[in-house]
């Protein structure tokens, strides 16, 4: 049994999970772990017949607190404004940043198959009055959350604090202002210039009736919030936030002691590692998730985040490795394990529900999927790299029968995401450079019965009935050929990897040599054979 199959069978009734997130600028691919971990609970809740419903949150009111994204003479005017307030930065009509941001994600999540049932934006629950309840319990109770505060995490706020951030009226901002007074109906508040490093408020002070979008919790309160008014059951939280005294713990007292409501519960999930590094949020190069999107397929990416448990970290380092290429060798293991056939290795626990999960349809035929015939995707980008190949008809003899209509999708998907790959993180061994300029240095480990097959090679080619044209004819020819020489075809595939690629293997070799110019491969036939035979060491 799978982690996410164990938690639904602990719960009864209907349930609720929840997730949010700050539309603040580009979407890293470790992001998507929670969003992927949110899915599976819903699938294992849903298929254990327990009626959920799964929403995701965009914090849209939050203040907008990283400049990166921001053009250089928007910085001043933008920083500590609400992420909603601020127009779009980019000139291709979203109603917002935030809009423009959480569209980014929003993407993301339907090609990984994660389909909420609702997304809703804190701004518009703000401006129709849906926290106004709870505005009123925390400014009403403010003490108790200065308390909370006190207990939980050590954060000791002045008496006069209270929890809530007024829009200024005057600039607009709200990462700026503190409120020092509530009198039941109105708030009274400050814009401080010096209030945070990094936004800087107008002077204006004033007093304001905190309601209907003109004022917004600070975000442990809004978190409690949410989980009351969404009635949510389960949430999971990255490990960040669930730490002692952490966020998750604050918004857990929060919503007992203020809000007097148990909390959901938690499934707390650790990082995905790119290159050993922690990646969660803003930094980092070439993790950004629409890239590697464009890369990895979407239930090889399911896979990636469900393989470990939540609580395992993910290390993940795509550049220059076969990172991506093992992703899919294990999509593969699993799924010819899901079918009953014997796999190397040991495999993960539940590891059928493992390769359920992966798959984009909730309510795809299991075993139908798992018995489809996938191409090994490091064949594939060999086989990508070799000019005039027909790739479908040699993976249809690989298979011993014609693709059906799923398995030809599998493999234009998997086309498409190994071009891809050699065209970004593909390491520079993977590329198949045919050696132009010369006999490459390791064609010279070659014996004397594979030079004897070259030369004779070269013969062959250049005799009657002409140089074979096509993959088909050269490898025939190459098989005919290694036959009279008494050459075990291995041996002889392997002289032609050398003497072309300076390697001892590759894709098949008759589609390498009818990609390439007929009077070079005779050229390089015999130099290949005579730079072999003189030993010359380099
Ligand atoms: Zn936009
Ligand atoms: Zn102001």
């Amino acid at each position: 049994m799978d982690w996410a199959d164990e938690l639904a069978a602990r719960v009864s009734g209907p349930q609720v999970v929840n997730d949010s997130k700050t539309p603040s600028g580009t979407v890293h691919v470790g992001s998507l772990r929670g969003p992927v971990i949110l899915d599976v609970i819903t699938r294992a809740l849903r298929a254990a017949d327990r009626p959920t419903t799964l929403l995701y949150g965009v914090d849209d009111l939050d203040p907008m607190d990283a400049q990166a994204l921001l053009t250089p003479d928007a910085v001043e005017r933008e920083m500590g404004r609400p992420l909603a307030h601020i127009p779009d930065q980019e000139p291709d009509g979203h109603a917002s940043y935030a809009r423009h941001h959480a569209q980014v994600f929003i993407d993301t999540f339907a090609g990984l198959g994660i389909r909420p049932d609702r997304y809703y934006w804190m701004s518009e629950l703000y401006a129709a009055g849906e926290m106004d309840p709870y505005i009123r319990l925390a400014l009403d109770r403010a003490e108790r959350v200065r308390e909370v505060y006190r207990r939980v995490a050590n954060v000791r706020h002045p008496d006069a604090w209270h929890p809530l951030s007024v829009i200024c009226e005057s600039c607009g901002r709200l990462g700026t202002t503190i409120v020092s007074r509530w009198d039941g109906e109105r708030v009274y508040y400050e814009c401080r210039p010096d209030l945070v490093t990094w936004a800087r408020g107008c002077g204006n002070s004033g007093s304001v009736a905190p309601f209907g979008g003109r004022a917004k919790l600070p975000w442990n309160l809004e978190w409690a919030a949410q989980w009351s008014l969404f009635a949510v059951t389960i949430e999971p939280c990255g490990k960040d936030l669930a730490t002692a005294g952490g966020s998750r713990d604050r918004s857990d007292a929060i919503a007992r002691e203020v809000f007097e409501r148990e909390p959901p519960i938690n499934v707390p999930y650790e990082f995905l590692n790119i290159g050993g590094r922690k990646m969660s949020t803003s930094k980092g190069r070439g993790a950004a998730a629409h890239r590697i999107v464009e890369v990895v397929p979407p239930e090889q990416l399911r896979l990636l985040f469900l393989r470990p448990r939540p609580g395992s970290a993910i290390e993940f380092d795509p550049d220059g490795t076969d990172a991506i290429p093992r992703l899919f060798d294990e999509f593969d293991r699993l799924a010819a394990a899901t079918a009953g056939r014997d796999v190397k290795g040991e495999l993960p626990a539940g590891y059928e529900a493992v390769f359920a999960y992966s798959l984009l349809d909730p309510a795809g035929d299991l075993a139908a999927e798992a018995a489809r015939f996938r191409p090994a995707f490091s064949h594939l980008a060999l086989l990508e790299q070799v000019a005039g190949v027909d790739v479908r008809a040699q993976v249809e003899a690989e298979k011993g029968s014609p693709l059906d209509v799923a398995e030809a999708a599998i493999l234009d998907e998997r086309r498409r995401a190994a071009r891809a790959w050699l065209a970004t993180y593909a390491p520079e061994r993977s590329r198949l450079a045919v050696r132009q300029d010369g006999v490459p240095p390791e064609a010279h480990a070659l014996d004397s019965s594979q030079r004897a097959f070259l030369r004779a090679l070269a013969d062959a080619a250049t005799g009657r009935p002409g140089t074979p044209v096509g993959g088909d004819a050269w490898q025939a020819a190459i098989f005919a050929v290694a036959v009279d020489a008494d050459l075990p075809a291995g041996r002889a595939f392997a002289a032609l990897y050398l003497a072309f690629l300076g390697r001892p293997n590759g894709p098949r070799a008759g589609w390498l040599l009818a990609g390439l110019e007929p009077a070079f491969v005779v050229r390089r036939l015999r130099e290949a054979a005579d730079a072999a035979a003189t030993g010359a060491g380099a």
